[in-house]
């Protein structure tokens, strides 16, 4: 059975590189008689704002996207929202304790950028150096952030339903990454792992910008022994230019395309 989801963070508003990918989802799951949810990804307590929830929502519906189970229709995986799902993500940081996959990191994002010279990962994220690998994961869980420790050095693969293969070498491609974070909050990584394996999303529709972070995602089902889902990663949305949409701050929002007289029809049309 088809599961997918649409997974926004309520940090600004939803601009058509969301959008398009999110089009993409839908039809989908349509295209596979399946089912799909909304998730309210507000994680970030300080980014995240209620407004742009209640728009989020809005605006989605204004576009002609319909979900079976969300915040704001419920459904047997409830809650859909991040912030309401603290006890699973702890449960899967327990788990992932227990079997020794990962420690407690007090290097400084300064610190991690000054080592080695830098160098950056395929997503920029800069390489983990390795200093606090070795010590003892025997502390309090908040107050610290917490790493995963990647196989150094295993080349990691797996079939992406719009790009085809991938591959990339733990260690080289990207390093040890965030799982838990010192205000006492789960990584985007182990918070979408634990979500989209506890909602039974069977096909996790993103952007092409998330394919390094897959790879993260599939080291932690594994260390959780949990199956993973299909993966179909859209190619990024450009503005003329061939700058990336997601990281312009004046993104054409979906809100002013509306309030502009546009219809979805209209924008849809123009994708061909
Ligand atoms: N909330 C995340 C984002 O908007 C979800 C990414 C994903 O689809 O996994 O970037
Ligand atoms: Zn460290």
């Amino acid at each position: 059975m088809y599961r997918g989801r649409l997974a926004p963070s309520p940090t600004g508003l939803l601009h058509l590189g969301h959008a398009r990918t999110f089009w993409t989802a839908q039809r989908r799951a349509e295209a596979a008689g399946g089912t799909l949810i909304l998730r309210n990804d507000d994680l970030d307590r300080a980014r995240c704002r209620s407004e742009f929830v209640t728009a989020m929502v809005e605006d989605l519906r204004w576009f002609g996207f319909e979900w079976s189970e969300g915040p704001d229709v419920g459904g047997s995986f409830a809650p859909y929202d991040q912030s309401m799902r603290q006890e699973s993500y702890v449960d899967a940081f327990e788990r992932l304790r227990a079997s020794g996959h990962i420690f407690p990191c007090t290097c400084s994002r300064h610190d991690v950028q000054r080592a080695l010279g830098a160098p950056h990962t395929a997503d920029d994220e800069p390489l983990y150096p390795g200093t606090c690998r070795h010590v003892s994961a025997d502390r309090p869980r908040a107050g610290l952030n917490w790493r995963f420790r990647v196989p150094d050095g295993e080349t990691l693969g797996f079939e992406d339903r719009r790009q085809g293969e991938q591959r990339a070498i733990a260690g080289a491609d990207f390093g040890d990454f965030l799982v838990w974070r010192k205000d006492d909050l789960p990584s985007y990584q182990l918070a979408c792992v634990a979500d989209d394996a506890a909602m039974r999303i069977s096909e996790v529709v993103r952007g092409a910008d998330l394919i390094t972070s897959t790879f993260r995602q599939l080291l932690l089902y594994r260390a959780l022994d949990l199956p993973g889902p299909a993966f179909f990663h859209c190619p990024l949305v450009t503005d003329a230019q061939g700058r990336r949409l997601a990281k312009r701050e004046d993104a054409v929002s979906l809100r002013t395309l509306r309030a502009s007289g546009k219809s979805p029809e209209e924008i849809r049309n123009a994708w061909g």
